[in-house]
């Protein structure tokens, strides 16, 4: 809509895209930033308050993204900053232990009844690629199966077949959603095997044939193919998000976690469960209690750093004793628990009470109830879960990557059309939004007020 296209200011946020793109490859520093997926230049950000956020331009918005999930008590929190302010005081790293560290384990550990020791590191990332050497050395075994459009990080081995800024940007060869006819790209060399999965490819350049072999990837909540993907390779772990938040949000189907359960236990393997997105957000004590299943090995981030770099990956005495130095995998870190992760950390979590829990809840009730009403009449699924909302365009309920992929067109015009209304959405059909305690009422109703304009220009 040209008319709309005017009532951003874009001038700042342009003058610094120029300079970023000579500096910076693609002009930021995660690929999903460059907002390239729905069509735009990348929003340079000056502040946040609460639950908006202000660009270099004066442009105030609504904020949906809390950076991707960390900023579960919404922007500058006052004990967090005074926190991080204070620990800044005393010395931001010293390459030796703290008290906030043991601190923040005992937090985590009480929370999730499966986690009796973690290590923490500094990014999700690091903390998946962790959890899966851990698998391979307890196991002995190399293979490992993960889900179609889960997102584990970007090291060399998980980047099969990702969801999120890989799905996004359609960087990935064996990006498919071919079975249902809704393909991005063609899956050119992705075979499938007697399984049904794909044995991956490299799902980037840069990924080695090797590392990509030992990685099966099945469809999310396709019980079946999961079960022979195990069976004809017994893994070293089966890998998930226990609901699918890099796709959008798409919980598991009935009983799916469960038969995830019962395979890793009948072949050997670990269940790993990336609660990046939803530990510290679903529930207290993440997906593992909202959903009533036990992983072998829990990994985690986002909010558990509170905005700063912390993640932290962790399961059983027996299972993290393996870890060096109390064994022999080896894992380290630099900034590994420095002391202002683990401050604005506990400043977050000491906040995240049953009350909290519960009113996240109710807003992202509200959220998700206005999205549907918004869309009323429309080929329009929002889905949710507590703290995480996905508005699909789809005229089925979506239960897979494949069905997700299908709309995501629709979403970017979508999503320009709230972003030229004052409303900040993730700026990719394959992320949530995630809802934050800053968020309000009158937050709320104003993106839904602001969404039934734009599902009407979407969709019209
Ligand atoms: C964000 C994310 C990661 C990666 O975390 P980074 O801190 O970005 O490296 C891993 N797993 C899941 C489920 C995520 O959402």
């Amino acid at each position: 809509m040209t008319a709309s296209a005017s009532r951003l200011r874009t001038e700042r946020s342009e003058a610094l895209t120029r300079q970023a793109l000579d500096l910076i490859p693609g002009g930021v520093n995660s690929p999903v930033r460059a907002m390239r997926a729905i069509g735009r230049e990348p929003i340079y950000i000056e502040r946040g308050e609460g639950c908006e956020i202000v660009d270099v331009d004066g442009n105030r918005y609504v904020d949906w993204v809390c950076s991707w999930g960390p900023l579960i008590l919404g922007h500058a929190d006052p004990d967090v900053v005074d926190a991080v302010r204070d620990a800044a005081g005393r010395g931001t790293s010293f390459g030796a232990p703290t008290e906030a560290e043991v601190r923040l384990a005992a937090e985590v550990v009480d929370r999730f009844d499966s986690v009796e020791m973690l290590r923490l590191v500094s990014s999700g990332t690091e903390a998946a690629m962790s959890a899966v050497r851990l698998a391979r050395a307890a196991t002995g075994r190399d293979a490992i199966v993960k889900f179609a459009g889960a997102y584990h990080g970007h090291s060399d081995g998980l980047l099969a077949e990702g969801g999120s800024g890989l799905a996004t940007h359609g960087t990935s060869p064996t990006a498919h959603a071919s079975r249902s006819g809704a393909a991005r790209s063609a899956p050119p060399a992705s075979h499938a095997s007697r399984s049904g999965a794909a044995l991956s490819t490299p799902a980037s350049p840069g990924v080695t044939e090797a590392q990509a072999a030992e990685t099966a990837v099945v469809e999310w909540n396709d019980f079946e193919a999961v079960e022979r993907a195990v069976a004809e390779r017994p893994p070293a772990a089966i890998l998930a998000e226990p609901i699918a938040a890099n796709m959008g949000v798409i919980a598991p189907a009935e009983g799916f976690l469960e038969h995830l359960r019962t395979l890793a236990d009948r072949h050997g393997a670990l269940l790993v469960l990336d609660e990046v997105i939803t530990g510290f957000r679903v529930a207290r004590g993440g997906a593992q209690e909202l959903l009533g299943v036990r992983a072998d090995i829990t990994v985690m981030g986002k909010v558990l750093g509170g905005g700063l770099p912390a993640a932290a990956y962790g399961g059983s005495r027996e299972l993290m004793e393996r870890i060096a130095p109390a064994g022999d995998v080896y894992q380290a870190g630099t900034l590994s628990g420095n002391p202002l992760a683990t401050a604005a950390g506990l400043a977050t979590l000491a906040k995240l009470d049953a009350a909290a829990y519960e009113r996240l809840g109710e807003l992202t009730e509200r959220l998700a109830r206005g999205l549907r009403e918004a869309a009323a009449g429309l080929p329009v699924q929002v889905a949710s879960v507590p703290g995480l909302v996905t508005p699909f365009f789809s005229p089925e309920p979506v239960l897979d990557f494949a069905t997700a992929a299908a709309g995501a067109d629709t979403y970017a015009r979508f999503c320009r059309g709230l972003l030229e209304r004052g409303i900040y959405p993730p700026p990719s059909a394959f992320e949530a939004w995630f809802v934050s305690l800053a968020h309000d009422g009158a937050a709320i109703d104003r993106t839904v007020a602001a969404a039934e304009q734009a599902f009407a220009e979407a969709l019209g």
